[in-house]
């Protein structure tokens, strides 16, 4: 293969990056670094924080859209580098819904993505929330070992899903939950799918909050609920359709066939 063929690589961030890298750095310096102590002892959700960045369109799907699909594969991680440079508990509250609306976005039906994703960051005046949740007690790195289950009831035409999760950011507290479920445990990871828990869903409780781990105080309180237990909703809430599941390997149900391992692929 001669020189030219190689593909290209680089590191070096294209105007409208270091434009972004810029506006978000200057959020970070004015509004999170000032606040970051304040947050860090109450050990809650910096509201005041979200509705300032929501205001000027950092806080907002669109941002976290064109980062997600910057054509050099950097927007994400230079915007982030900048809010956690600010404040690392701050960063993860601003960060937490965009794992609900990747895990969305990977799985679900151009439908499911225009009618969650808005309403995982709401707007102005009324900010919301996204959580995804797939670690449990006994369920981190290896997915595999996930134990909440998804049962399918035709007669009613919901799916039930049991179980408890751990360690979820903006759990709880979140407008809409995705949860990770087993849907046929003989199949293992590839058996699991994604479901989208709207608020009010019958059977979803918080439990404990945690108050640090690694990152120090506050922001661990909405990663560290344990959302939900039996809770119901009808199929067309299953990220990506009822009938791709059954008798189909996962991991095929979650991003058309392509073979991508069906776990969205998001980690916090
Ligand atoms: C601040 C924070 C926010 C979080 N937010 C979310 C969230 O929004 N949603 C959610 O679902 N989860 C969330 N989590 C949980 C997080 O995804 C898990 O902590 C993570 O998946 C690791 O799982 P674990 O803690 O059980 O560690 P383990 O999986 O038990 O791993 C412990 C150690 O063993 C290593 N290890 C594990 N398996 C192997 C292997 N096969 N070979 C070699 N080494 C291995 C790991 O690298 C690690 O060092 C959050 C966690 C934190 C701290």
């Amino acid at each position: 293969m001669s020189n030219d063929a190689q593909p290209s690589f680089s590191l070096e961030l294209s105007p409208d990056l270091r434009e972004t890298r810029d506006w978000v750095h200057d959020f970070a310096e004015r509004v999170i670094r000032p606040a970051a102590q304040e947050w860090d002892e109450r050990e809650e959700t910096p509201w005041p924080v979200l509705e300032e960045a929501a205001k000027i369109g950092l806080y907002s799907l669109d941002f976290f859209a064109q980062q997600w699909f910057e054509p050099s594969g950097l927007g994400t991680a230079v915007a982030f580098e900048e809010l956690f440079w600010g404040d690392a508990g701050i960063g993860l509250s601003l960060a937490g819904s965009g794992l609900a609306a990747v895990a969305v976005s990977g799985s679900g039906t151009p439908e499911q993505v225009g009618e969650w994703l808005p309403q995982m960051f709401g707007e102005p005046g009324e900010v919301r929330l996204g959580a995804f949740c797939s670690s449990e007690p006994d369920a981190g790195s290896d997915v595999s070992a996930i134990r909440t289950r998804a049962v399918y009831q035709q007669a009613s035409d919901e799916w039930v899903l049991t179980g408890t999760k751990t360690w979820v950011t903006n759990g709880g507290i979140a407008d809409v939950h995705v949860v990770v479920a087993s849907v046929d445990p003989a199949l293992g990871s590839r058996g699991q799918a994604s479901f989208i828990v709207p608020p009010g869903t019958r059977g979803l409780s918080q439990g404990q909050k945690f108050r640090k781990h690694g990152i120090p105080g506050r922001r661990q309180g909405p990663a560290g609920r344990q959302a939900g237990q039996d809770r119901r909703g009808p199929q067309r809430r299953r990220a990506g359709g009822h009938e791709d599941v059954r008798g189909v390997p996962a991991e095929r149900s979650g991003d058309g066939g392509r073979g991508r391992p069906r776990r969205p692929g998001v980690r916090a």
